[in-house]
Parts: C-alpha cells; structure tokens; sequence
C-alpha cells in the first residue's frame, strides 16, 4: 500500500507549522519547529511570497500531509465532497475527519494519526463488532469503535487506552474506559474539526 515516506518533522519545516505528526515527541523540546523554525534544506532561508496559485496548492499539501493521504485519494474525497449537499470543503474536512485512522487518533488510541493507522492495519480495533483493518474505513454516526479482545493485552494498547480515558474529545465522539469504547455520536461540524486548514483555498484550487 503506497504511503508518506518523508521524515515528517521535514514536512512540518516546510509547512512552517507543528502539524502534529510524531505523537509524544511534538510535545516536547524535540520538536523540529520548536528547534529549526526555519525551512529544510542546507541554509537558513526567509519564506518568498508565494503566488495565489502557490498557497493554494501548499494549504492542499498541508491537509494531505495532515491526514495522510495521497494525491489520487484526495482528489477522490474532494470528488465525493462537491457532489454532497453543503460546503464542499467542510465536506471534504468531514470525509477526511471519518477515516478510521483519524477517528482512532481523535479517540486517543493513537498518538499521531501515522500510529492510529498502524494500530488499524494491524487489525486492532473493530467497528461494530466487526474487525476492520483499512485506515480509510469511513465511521458513521452510531459505529462502536473497540480495541479487539486479543490487541487488550498488548502493552502500547494498554497505555493507550488509559491515556484515552483522560483525553479531552471532540464532541462528535465518547469514549468508555472500561470496557474501552469509542462510539460515533453526531458527524463533525466544522468548529469540532480543529485542523489548521483553510479549506476554501483548496477549493479555489481545484476549481481552477
Ligand atoms: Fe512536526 Fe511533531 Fe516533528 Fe514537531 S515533532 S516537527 S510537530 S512531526
């Protein structure tokens, strides 16, 4: 399965924002922004001024390397948005909110997206009773999120749960503790999906 091979703190250097994509270690002194503020490469650099066209294009970036999704697979979920009633992008921010893997993290059973999508491929959760191993599983309202019995026993989960009990959620998801469940209760709204995009200016892109 394709996926992002580039370092992460990388790509936040470049965005010029924590994007949030190393769990724990974002939270601490190590983060790369905190240290190098600056863009990657060889020398310090000011940011030039971008075109229209240019922060267009890197607000799209942004939001892909935030969720973690390739080129193709965007497009596909911007596809999907405009053809849904309402605002194409808070329907593509909401499409984006549902994968599994983002549900996961938001629940705190990941501490960055890229672990709750490792988690979901390694078959720990199911949804509905139901084992489900594909990060781009949409939840909808009323889905039960669960670690599966067997994954209960493995130490990073056992962590992660008790993390999860003491995790401020948006207010589209519940958690239980014990036994740990995560339920769907509403679709996020636009003000519950804390991500820093401006999802009109991706808009304005691909209605170029
Ligand atoms: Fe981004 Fe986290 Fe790396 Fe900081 S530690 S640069 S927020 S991935």
């Amino acid at each position: 399965m394709a996926r992002y091979t580039e370092a992460q703190c990388r790509i936040c250097r470049r965005e010029g924002m924590k994007l949030y994509l190393k769990g724990d270690r974002c939270y601490s002194g190590k983060c790369a922004v905190e240290r190098k503020g600056y863009p990657p490469g060889m020398h310090r650099q000011s940011r030039k001024k971008v075109s229209e066209y240019g922060t267009q294009l890197r607000e799209k970036q942004k939001s892909r390397r935030i969720y973690g999704v390739l080129e193709k697979q965007f497009r596909n979920y911007f596809k999907k948005a405009e053809n849904q009633q309402g605002i194409t992008g808070e329907n593509l921010l909401r499409l984006l909110e549902r994968r599994l893997d983002n549900t996961v993290y938001r629940l705190g059973l990941g501490s960055s997206r890229v672990e709750a999508r490792q988690l979901v491929r390694h078959g720990h959760f199911t949804v509905n009773g139901h084992k489900v191993n594909i990060p781009s599983f949409l939840v909808s309202v009323g889905d039960v999120i669960e670690v599966r019995e067997k994954s209960k026993d493995s130490p990073r989960l056992k962590e992660l749960m008790e993390r999860a009990a003491d995790k401020s959620l948006p207010d589209w998801l519940e958690y239980q503790a014990e036994p740990a469940i995560g339920s769907v209760i509403a679709l996020p709204s636009r003000d519950q999906i804390d991500s820093p995009v401006q999802e009109r200016l991706i808009v304005e892109l691909y209605s170029r």
